[in-house]
């Protein structure tokens, strides 16, 4: 009998053993599994601009009730996480592919975008005969979006407007023709409600300062950083006329050119707006309702 109790009890400690580490092993699982309320606290607000980690360039998906549009998408290395934040959020249809200019680390992986996903429309910069790229990833676009059953190739410019959705896309450059196609790059603001997202490219002062004469009314909530934070871009006339409340620098960790610079970021600090980097941070996610932004990594850098 009592030979008999100390088996039982043997195997009740067996049974309780294995029971507690079959529970500890599925709330592991649960961890991996369930999306933690912590990561994505702000993912049902209607906007969310999410700027991805594609190394040192540019690769941006703004989705908006079923409305999706793409600006650029880094360099060939930058697809996987482009093709995660697109995946993550179940994209599958894109309204819009903005190719803001013709370099390497923002359209490089456009062709492989019109592959992967069905995309309604093509907004490039309206070249000439003079200036029009002639780079293979260039082209490699252009065929793609002619291949692409449906597709509107939109050549943008200055004064241009566009709605997409509930989205309202106003180009304030290129306002004039040159060989330098930073200067091409698409500076685009769009609104949902009472927020704006300006889009800069790599647009440096000179095309900051055609903007600003202009006379063009380019105020923006959130100011997405032109060239990755090099110095050539962001001049104080321009920041002070879109004095944004929060700046996003997409750039690549410990980049060859040193972007950002340290006076982009004094005068960004100087003049009181938020910074959020690519290369800190990874994938910079922004949410908004309307009237505020919200991010997780705006609330960790509150905390800190
Ligand atoms: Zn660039």
């Amino acid at each position: 009998m009592k030979a008999k109790k100390a088996t039982l009890n043997r195997r009740t400690r067996l049974i309780l053993a294995a029971a507690a580490a079959a529970a500890v092993l599925a709330a592991v699982a649960l961890l991996f599994v369930l999306p933690r309320a912590s990561d994505k606290p702000y993912s049902s607000l209607p906007l969310a601009v999410h700027f991805a980690d594609v190394g040192q360039g540019d690769g941006i998906v703004v989705l908006c009730g079923d409305t999706a549009i793409v600006i650029d998408g880094g360099e060939e290395r930058g697809w996987e996480a482009m093709r995660q934040t697109l995946t993550e959020n179940r994209v599958e249809r894109i309204a819009c592919y903005v190719a803001s200019h013709p370099h390497a680390d923002h359209i490089s992986n456009a062709a492989k975008l019109f592959a992967s996903y069905e995309v309604e429309s093509l907004m490039t910069t309206a070249f000439t005969d003079l200036n029009r790229p002639d780079s293979q990833f260039y082209l490699d676009m252009m065929e793609a979006a002619k291949q692409e059953e449906n597709c509107r190739v939109i050549e943008a410019g200055g004064g241009d407007t566009f709605e997409f959705g509930q989205l309202k896309l106003e180009v304030f450059s290129p306002l004039s023709q040159t060989a330098d196609y930073n200067d091409m790059s698409l500076v685009i603001r769009m609104t949902y409600k009472n927020v704006s997202f300006l889009f800069t490219g790599d647009a440096s002062q000179n095309a900051e300062r055609q903007i600003t004469d202009s006379g063009a009314e380019i105020r923006s909530t959130v100011l997405k950083v032109g060239h990755h934070g090099g110095e050539d871009a962001t001049g104080e006339m321009f920041l002070e006329s879109v004095a944004p409340q929060y700046a996003v620098i997409s750039c690549g960790f410990r980049n060859e050119y040193g972007h950002p610079h340290s006076e982009v970021l004094d005068r960004l600090k100087a003049n009181g707006v938020k910074i959020l980097r690519t290369d800190e941070l990874g994938t910079v996610s922004l949410y908004s309702d309307g009237r505020q932004i919200f991010s997780k990594e705006l609330d960790e850098q509150a905390e800190q």
